[in-house]
């Protein structure tokens, strides 16, 4: 049996190395004052694909919804062990709220066809909301197991998974394909390997391929087209599909695709104001206790 797996990850701003405005006027993230990194529970995620395919054989592939610099995440990916990568990336995805980016992943899932799972990080560091991986399970109609701590055994059309639950976990048994949501406590992804990063470091997209004869437009360049051939055949092709690559419907991408719109965005600092000395006696904490319950901050 081997797997064909796909894993959705996220290029996300490093929220603890915040260096300039964060958000733009138009409620969207100024991501040229941000350092961007890979999304740390997609990192989890690669890995147990990773983990899987050493496991059942097959193949793992990446893909990530963002602007062209998001390419470096899957560079990234191809140094720890991943086979494809694709970059989703056109400027009609910008600002997309969950709802856009789930329909947006789901017509790349589409495209790239069918695979036995689809592997998510539970949540990025970012937007916060763990959503995009169950609406993404919704649009497939597929099922979905969310907050995996490990996978058991995945056998012919059939999985077995530990999930955390409150107080404890679920070991659920499910049809493949399926989509699961995976936990930063799930595993320790891979360093990135010297052989591998020497060896994919050239990989690149067609904008960036582009970019490198100076912007020349692709298809009059049969020099390009034959370099095209020869990095595809080296591993070094990054998939780049842009909307009209997808059978979609273009209104559901992207701002004008988002109900939700980010007002704003603020850093909360604790001042000395906020914080009390609480006597450590039974009578400190249990005045203490009744202030968090009269504040409605414990139940
Ligand atoms: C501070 C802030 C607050 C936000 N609040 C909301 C909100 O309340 N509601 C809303 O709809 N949108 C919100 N957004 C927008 C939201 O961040 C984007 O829609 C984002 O693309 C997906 O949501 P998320 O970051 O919460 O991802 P999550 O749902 O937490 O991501 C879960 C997993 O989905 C996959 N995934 C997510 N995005 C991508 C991608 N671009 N490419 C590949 N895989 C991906 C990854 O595996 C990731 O681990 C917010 C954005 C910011 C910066």
């Amino acid at each position: 049996m081997s797997l064909s797996i796909l894993v959705f990850a996220k290029q996300v701003p490093d929220t603890a190395n915040i260096t300039g405005q964060a958000m733009k006027e138009d409620g969207t993230v100024n991501r040229a004052a941000l350092p961007a990194i890979f999304n740390p529970e997609d990192l989890n995620a690669l890995e147990l694909a990773l983990e899987l395919r050493e496991r059942y054989g097959g193949k793992v592939a990446v893909c990530t919804m963002g602007p062209p610099a998001a390419a470096n995440i899957l560079r990234r990916a191809l140094y720890m062990g991943a086979d494809e990568t694709i970059l989703l990336t056109d400027r009609r995805f910008a600002g997309a709220d969950t709802l856009a980016t789930s329909y947006a992943l789901a017509c790349a899932a589409r495209k790239y066809g069918s695979c036995d799972l689809i592997l998510c990080g539970r949540q990025a560091i970012d937007g916060d909301t763990a959503q995009v991986g169950p609406q993404l399970a919704e649009k497939l109609d597929l099922p979905q197991i969310t907050y995996v701590e490990s996978v058991e055994w995945v056998r012919k059309g059939r999985i077995r998974a530990k999930a955390q639950i409150d107080g404890g976990y679920e070991i659920i048994e499910a049809p493949t394909p399926i989509l699961l949501t995976v936990l930063a406590s799930s595993n320790a992804p891979r360093p990135v390997g010297a052989k591998r990063l020497m060896q994919y470091k050239k990989a690149v997209t067609r904008s960036e391929l582009s970019a490198r004869h100076g912007g020349r437009d692709y298809e009059d360049a049969n020099l390009l087209a034959a370099e095209e051939e020869g990095l595809r055949a080296r591993g070094l092709w990054i998939y780049e599909w842009g909307v009209d690559d997808l059978e979609a419907d273009a209104r559901h991408f992207g701002l004008a695709g988002s109900p939700t719109k980010v007002k704003q965005i603020e850093s909360v600092v604790l001042t000395g104001s906020g914080t009390k000395d609480v006597p450590p006696t039974d009578e400190g904490i249990r005045d203490l206790v009744h202030e968090l319950i009269e504040d409605h901050i414990l139940s």
